[in-house]
């Protein structure tokens, strides 16, 4: 059957998701061209060349926390008292320990020569110039040592590489101010449909707010592309071609919402037939069986289905992944590892196409996470996007009862 309803005989069979999904991949170029920036500005971005560290991290031995820096063979029962023979805070540069003596010393300040240990300061007590230890200290205790996070000539951060918050820390940490990313990719994108009006207009007989440009710009964003919205296309193959033309000669990749199916007013198809190659492509899971996935003049089509939450979901099954590999992501990091749980309903009917539901993961009484489903299955509710916080993964040809284990893939791991 095909989205319409219509029996045709010679529809070819609905391909299972991880071909369909290898097929695209397979035809996911990296985008040529680097660029350098700085750290402030490479949240988001993919790194291109991997860093190496120069320095040994901590760069010296220090300590792990305030109190004193002693030489433990000089404390053989709890009770003996040094003299404090100096001080040193984060940032100094500290004498060799003199003998017999103790440092004060604070977290992060480099650990004396001669010193072997650091006694943390709950278990001291200062009298005048003394210092007293109530416990014997354990040799190497509370210093970090010189390399032991990471040794000069480490890779710390591998090309291919999304980087986020703690990447930047650690690339700054060695003290590296400036990263080689790929250079964004861009997306051209528009919405087909005579029905679509844009928000802050008046809504006219038979029109409907054009939803779909909107979750699919804020989609391609998280993922730190650069967009050219062509806007609202005409239902019509003149029109269809001439926003194709145009979205490909001037981007990395093309995205449409709408028009993909095979009726009268789906241009799509024939259009980027005309000016490239289609594979059109039905695919075996719910919602969003129609896919389409081209190229137009070597630059490649994607046509997500234009019901809100087919849009929404096959761009994250497919497209996310697609457009991460485009940018240079590596292989590992393409699609997220789902989540198991336990299902706080009933999926009484076995369906042919996997089903990957709006549901709701929360723990229970005893600190476990459940997932429910909404209560729609119809995939033109946006309400149910905002009401979930994830998709749970019904397989096809099964059943499950409350209590199965179900996987879940949240919301926050397909939207960054
Ligand atoms: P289509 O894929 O063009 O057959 O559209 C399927 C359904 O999605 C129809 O109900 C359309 O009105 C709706 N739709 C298509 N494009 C959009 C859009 N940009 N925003 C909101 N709804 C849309
Ligand atoms: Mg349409």
């Amino acid at each position: 059957m095909s989205e319409c309803g219509c029996e045709t005989v010679t529809e070819p069979a609905m391909k299972p998701l991880e071909e369909a999904l290898e097929l695209l991949l397979s035809h996911a170029r990296t985008v040529s061209g680097t660029e350098v920036v700085p750290l402030a500005e490479a949240n988001g971005r993919v790194l291109a060349e991997s860093v190496v560290s120069r320095i040994n991290m901590p760069p010296w031995d220090n300590s792990a926390m305030d109190g004193y820096a002693v030489n433990s063979a000089d404390i053989s029962a709890p009770g003996t008292g040094l003299r404090i023979s100096q001080r040193i805070p984060a940032g100094a540069a500290p004498q060799p320990l003199e003998p017999g003596t103790a440092a004060r010393i604070f977290t992060g300040a480099p650990v004396p020569e001669q010193a072997d240990s650091v006694v943390i300061q709950e278990v001291c007590r200062q009298e005048g110039e003394q210092v007293v230890i109530d416990e014997v200290p354990q040799p190497g205790a509370n210093i970090r040592r010189a390399g032991e996070d990471t040794r000069v000539g480490q890779a710390v951060l591998e090309a291919g590489t999304r980087l986020g918050a703690q990447h930047l820390g650690l690339a700054a940490s060695v003290g590296v101010g400036e990263l080689t990313v790929y250079r964004r990719l861009k997306v051209a994108l528009f919405s087909s449909g005579d029905e679509l009006i844009n928000p802050g207009q008046p809504l006219g007989p038979g029109q409907i707010y054009n939803s779909n440009e909107y979750t699919l710009q804020a989609l391609l964003q998280s993922l730190g592309c650069e967009l050219v919205s062509l806007g609202i296309v005409a239902d019509t193959f003149d029109a269809t071609c001439d926003a194709l033309a145009r979205a490909a000669a001037q981007a990395d990749l093309v995205m449409t919402s709408g028009g993909v199916s095979v009726g009268e007013e789906d241009h799509l198809k024939p259009a980027v037939e005309k000016l490239g190659s289609l594979d059109l492509w039905k695919i075996a899971i719910r919602p969003g069986k129609p896919l389409a996935f081209g190229h137009i003049e070597g630059t490649p089509f994607i046509g997500t289905p234009g019901n809100p939450v087919s849009l929404f979901v096959t761009f994250c099954l497919f497209a996310r992944p697609f457009i991460l590999k485009s940018q240079g992501v590596g292989e590992s990091q393409l699609v997220p590892t789902p989540v198991p749980a336990r299902a706080d309903f009933d999926w009484p009917k076995a369906e042919k196409r996997r089903e990957f539901a709006r549901a709701r993961l929360q723990l229970d009484g005893e600190g476990l996470g459940r997932v429910s489903l909404y209560s729609s299955r119809s995939s033109g509710v946006l309400n149910s996007l905002t009401w979930a916080n994830g998709l749970a993964i019904l397989p096809e040809g099964q059943t499950l009862a409350r209590g199965d284990t179900v996987r879940f893939i949240p919301f926050s791991e397909l939207l960054k």
